[in-house]
């Protein structure tokens, strides 16, 4: 299958139409984006990392019963999806503090939580995606009540298989960012990517920084975290 028009161009991804009206191909960039685009920079081999490892996780996932956009890899960074109208909202579970969490109400970094945490912002980079509620996203009428519950469960669910498959190696997941689409038909499926850029990954004994939070924060190398990531899941 071949690209047909840029219909879209996000800050780490492009997408294109494709002759079936129902598929998009997605291409993933090098480029990096932190601080709601105020620091952009290239990560060399990012964008293959990203489409490599979000496809591995989508396809684990399918397996588990989560309906999923993914569809088939086509290159080290091109994949088709299954197109969706995304629903603006930026699903977050945590496990332990970190990031703005911490910074919001004061939670020293690391701490772990008994449940996981839920929560959402408004996918909208001109509010700099204010955290909303489910009764704001009623009013707004962004998803029914079904569709939030579905989201809500779905999200808890991909929390437990993401914990528990990356234990195996020695990753720990301390947060990550979902986002949710919606078919033609109204089904809601998983959408987006799953990466060093979305989630927050740390050597389960060292706590290294396994992330993009190497750019975020300044650190040395940042490639590491992208390139650690991959060679203990996906080269063996
Ligand atoms: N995240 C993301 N995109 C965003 C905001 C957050 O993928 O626009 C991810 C981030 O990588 C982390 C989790 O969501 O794994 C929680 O991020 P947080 O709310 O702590 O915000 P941050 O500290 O990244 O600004």
């Amino acid at each position: 299958m071949e690209k047909l028009k840029q219909i879209y161009e996000g800050k780490a991804k492009k997408v294109y139409s494709t002759k079936d009206e129902n598929l998009v191909i997605v291409s993933y960039k090098d480029q990096a984006t932190a601080l709601n685009g105020k620091k952009v920079g290239t990560i060399k081999g990012k964008g293959k990392i990203n489409n490599k490892l979000t496809n591995h996780f989508m396809k684990i996932l399918e397996k588990e019963g989560i309906p999923t956009q993914f569809v088939e890899e086509i290159s080290e960074t091109e994949t088709i999806v299954k197109k969706v109208e995304i629903i603006p909202l930026e699903v977050i579970i945590r496990n332990f503090a970190a990031g703005s969490f911490s910074k919001r109400y004061g939670v020293k970094e690391g701490t772990k939580f008994e449940n996981p945490c839920f929560e959402f912002s408004l996918k909208d980079d001109s509010l700099n995606d204010p955290l909303i509620n489910c009764s704001h996203v009623l009013a707004l009428k962004i998803a029914t009540k079904e569709e939030l519950n579905t989201i809500k469960n779905y999200s808890f669910k991909i929390n437990e298989i993401l914990k528990e498959h990356l234990l195996q190696y020695n990753i720990k997941l301390i947060d990550f960012k979902l986002e949710f689409g919606k078919t033609k038909e109204g089904k809601i499926i998983l959408a987006d990517e799953i990466s060093p850029d979305t989630c927050r990954f740390r050597d389960e004994k060292t706590n290294e920084v396994l992330d993009k939070d190497r750019f975020r924060k300044d650190m040395l190398n940042e490639n590491y975290g992208y390139e650690e990531t991959y060679s203990r899941i996906l080269k063996n």
